[in-house]
């Protein structure tokens, strides 16, 4: 049968477009999450017929099918949890057209976010949307994962930017959801129930996305708080007044502490928490707009504001930013970064819950994140050579969830999923959603070939797949 397969394989996509030998495979079997698969063959598409024809055998051997971008992503989404084939989205890359008049383009899945923006940027159009993974991750990723950055407080995430979508599904071949047009209301909204799909529903082959013209160059202000409380209620009010900056990123004081520790950085002791302002506005109200934004910062009792204009002072006040990961990785080697969203006005209830979390778990907590979108990263910090800290890490994970459903809010705002998440999707959405999604699901996959054992807890009783 292995033979059989792998023949097959090899007429769709030829030799040189089909790995199987063990050292080959295995980079595919893994992404940033660390999870693991058995990645048993991976194959590289150039073409969406290449796809059908990928799910015609997979549909008739029952084989499972992992759509893969640049593997960057958190929750195990494009890892293979069965011995099936990875399909890598990576060689179709190409900008098919940019039509500048409609600010539209149309591009393969495998293009990377940061490549993509710098080519519509030479003709002074802007594409928004700004994982911190765009230098390598993949619009296909993007808009498999709903995937959002800093600018989301301002310009909205990918699934605002996707106006249509050229995708396999295992069960109807080709299909094409939207259209050029900015207003659309026919039918289902397919478009947006495959964004954010995870690779369980299509494989995207081309998307058309909306562009806008290019903003003036940024300026960046750092705030400084004696405390949470002061920082999260001056986002709010900034919102509140109409301000539109472009980014407002939340540091609390642990993560200062992890910062000044393994960078060059310092924070005086009274700074009990950072906000970081990217303001884009037109250079024409940018003066008035980061003086109101600093008066707002001033009302709600910060400590310090600095203002960067030049290109050097901007990108100084974003090392800070950016040197959070590396800081995190040297408190302990493992960590669970857990991306949970609450309504903004609810971060300062969050931000004091984690505290107590960590101090009941006896581990170590910092929090970051998109304080415009209340959308934190909550960093569980354990040593996985300690069985004891594993366990409780797991613990603190879990009442995390809890409170943030609590709240009113989600256990994911950006990473979706996958595998490290499935088993508390039905905690957030319940059973009768569970069983609708997937009966969405088998619409479009009725083997369950597509993305096996992501989303979806295996063994539920309504997992009721037909046999091929
Ligand atoms: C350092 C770092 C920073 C990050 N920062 C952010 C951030 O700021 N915001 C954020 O949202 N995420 C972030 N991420 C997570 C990750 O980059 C995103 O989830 C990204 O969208 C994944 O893109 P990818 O191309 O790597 O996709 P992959 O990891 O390869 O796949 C992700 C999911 O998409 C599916 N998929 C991929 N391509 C297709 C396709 N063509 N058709 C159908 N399904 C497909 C896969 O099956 C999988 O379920 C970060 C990750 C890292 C490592």
């Amino acid at each position: 049968m292995e033979e059989k397969i792998r023949r097959e394989l090899e007429s769709i996509f030829g030799t040189e477009r089909l790995y199987f030998l063990p050292e080959d495979v295995l980079p595919y079997g893994i992404d940033a999450s660390r999870l693991e698969g058995f990645p048993g063959y991976v194959v590289f598409a150039e073409k969406a017929e290449e796809v059908v024809e990928l799910f015609k055998l997979a549909n008739s051997y029952g084989l499972p099918v992992y759509p893969r971008g640049a593997g960057s992503g958190m929750v195990g989404g494009a890892v293979p949890v069965e011995r099936g084939v990875v399909l890598s989205l990576e060689r179709m890359n190409r900008i098919i057209s940019i039509d500048e008049k409609n600010m539209i383009c149309e591009v393969e899945p495998g293009i990377v976010t940061g490549e993509l923006q710098k080519q519509v940027a030479s003709i002074g159009l802007f594409y928004p949307p700004d994982p911190s993974s765009l230098s390598f991750s993949t619009i296909g990723g993007n808009v498999a994962t709903g995937a959002g950055g800093p600018r989301a407080v301002k310009y909205g995430v990918t699934r605002d930017y996707v106006m249509g979508i050229e995708a396999v599904a295992p069960s109807e071949g080709i299909i094409r959801t939207g259209s050029k047009a900015i207003k659309s209301v026919v039918g289902y909204d397919l478009t947006r129930l495959l964004v954010g799909s995870e690779g369980t529903l299509a494989v995207f082959t081309r998307i058309l996305l909306r562009l806008l013209p290019a903003p003036d160059p940024p300026w960046a202000m750092l705030v400084a708080f004696p405390d949470a409380n002061s920082a999260v209620n001056c986002v709010c009010s900034v919102l509140r007044a109409g301000l539109t900056p472009s980014a407002a990123e939340y540091m609390d004081r642990d993560i200062l502490n992890a910062v000044a520790q393994y960078s060059d950085f310092c924070f005086a002791a009274n700074v009990g928490s950072l906000l970081l302002f990217e303001v884009d506005d037109s250079m024409r109200f940018r003066k008035f707009i980061v003086d109101a934004i600093r008066q707002i910062s001033i009302d709600h009792g910060a400590i310090e504001v600095q203002l960067a204009t030049d290109e050097d002072e901007i990108e100084k006040l974003w090392n800070i930013r950016r040197s959070i990961s590396p800081s995190l990785s040297r408190i302990r080697r493992g960590k669970i970064n857990e991306d949970v969203a609450v309504p903004r006005q609810s971060i300062p209830e969050l931000v004091s819950r984690v505290k107590e979390i960590s101090k009941k778990f006896s581990i170590p907590i910092p929090v970051f994140g998109h304080a415009g979108d209340g959308n934190l990263h909550v960093n569980i910090m354990y040593d996985p050579a300690d069985d004891g800290e594993r366990k409780r890490a797991g613990q603190a994970v879990e009442e995390l969830f809890y409170e943030v459903l609590r709240m009113g809010g989600t256990i994911s705002g950006e990473h979706g999923v996958g595998i490290a998440k499935s088993p508390f999707i039905t905690k957030e959405l319940g059973p009768s959603v569970m069983e609708l999604m997937w009966r969405i699901k088998l619409a479009f996959d009725p083997h369950n070939i597509l993305n096996p054992g992501k989303m979806f807890i295996p063994n539920r009783a309504f997992l009721n797949v037909k046999k091929p």
